[in-house]
């Protein structure tokens, strides 16, 4: 593979960053995981404009424009000969000394890598995945925000190791008061009689995939409230799924050892897979 490192492509052996770089150092950096289908980038604009965010966030200017780093990102497919794909475009801070301080980093480093990709969760699918929720909570909006997809994903990290532990194959967070918030990388709804429940973004990544999902359901007809939920409305809902570039659209039905509906991927998650796919087979920047 062939990766984009600060102003030119090479091979990916060849793709190295020093140990001074404060994202290798403190994770001082932020990223995307972009998808690739078909030869086109789904939702370029908008994975562009949230890598751009993080950075303002992070005050970290990446010294390149939002249309440079569009073109990065399509060049790394192109480069590699690859259709369905998953791309990672990552800004850190740069090189600096071995303090923490950003102002002595110079130059930020711009990296974009993909690989070939297909289904992240397989046959599951087909059978829905076994969750658990995690003791570690979702960082609080007044710590590191969860809206800033930075480099640190050591809160996720520790929930989808005790997911790990206990069996499951996605962790799911709450946060500190006990609101439901996401998974360790993927945005959660429910389906209570017919209606689509989400939590708001404070809590959780502003997930690409959740806003097309949400575009869906007002496509074709599917009514979708966004408010705080928690763990009793996980248990009793009759259907349980997350979004998410990697995971795309899969369904939960099992929690914390309980059958979440029929124990089965329900209507609503099939009715939702299919415009969803038809929706990524047919959209995106070549
Ligand atoms: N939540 C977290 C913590 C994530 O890492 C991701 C993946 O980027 C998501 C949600 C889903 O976001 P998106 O649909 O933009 O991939």
């Amino acid at each position: 593979m062939l990766v984009y490192i600060n102003g030119k492509f090479v091979p990916e052996e060849q793709a190295t960053v020093s140990i001074f770089d404060h994202g290798f150092l403190y994770g001082d950096g932020v990223f995307e995981g972009i998808r690739a289908y078909n030869g086109r980038v789904f939702r370029l604009k908008e994975h562009v404009d949230r890598l751009f965010d993080s950075a303002k966030a992070l005050d970290l200017d990446p010294g390149i424009t939002r249309a440079e780093m569009a073109e990065i990102i399509k060049e790394t497919l192109r480069q590699n000969n690859l259709k369905d794909a998953y791309i990672r475009p990552i800004i850190t801070r740069g090189v600096g000394t071995m303090g923490l301080d950003p102002r002595h980093c110079a130059n930020p480093s711009i990296i974009c890598a993909a690989s070939a990709w297909g289904a992240m969760y397989g046959d599951l699918y087909e059978t829905g995945l076994t969750a658990v929720t995690v003791c570690v909570r979702r960082n609080p909006p007044d710590t590191l925000p969860p809206n800033i997809k930075s480099l640190n994903y050591l809160n996720n990290i520790l929930g989808k190791i005790e997911a790990n532990y206990k069996g499951g194959d996605e962790a799911i967070f709450l946060d500190r008061t006990g609101k439901l918030a996401e998974g360790s990388g993927d945005n959660i709804y429910l389906i209570k009689d017919g209606v689509l429940y989400t939590p708001p973004t404070i809590n959780n990544l502003k997930g690409i995939t959740r806003l097309v999902l949400l575009d869906i359901c007002a496509k074709i007809g599917i009514r979708y409230e966004i408010c705080e939920l928690g763990l009793f409305d996980l248990y009793t809902a009759d259907e349980v799924m997350v979004t998410g570039t990697a995971a795309e659209i899969c369904a939960i039905t099992k929690i914390d050892g309980r059958t979440i509906g029929t124990g089965v991927p329900g209507p609503v998650y099939k009715k939702l897979l299919a415009s969803f796919q038809t929706e990524t087979q047919n959209s995106g920047d070549a």
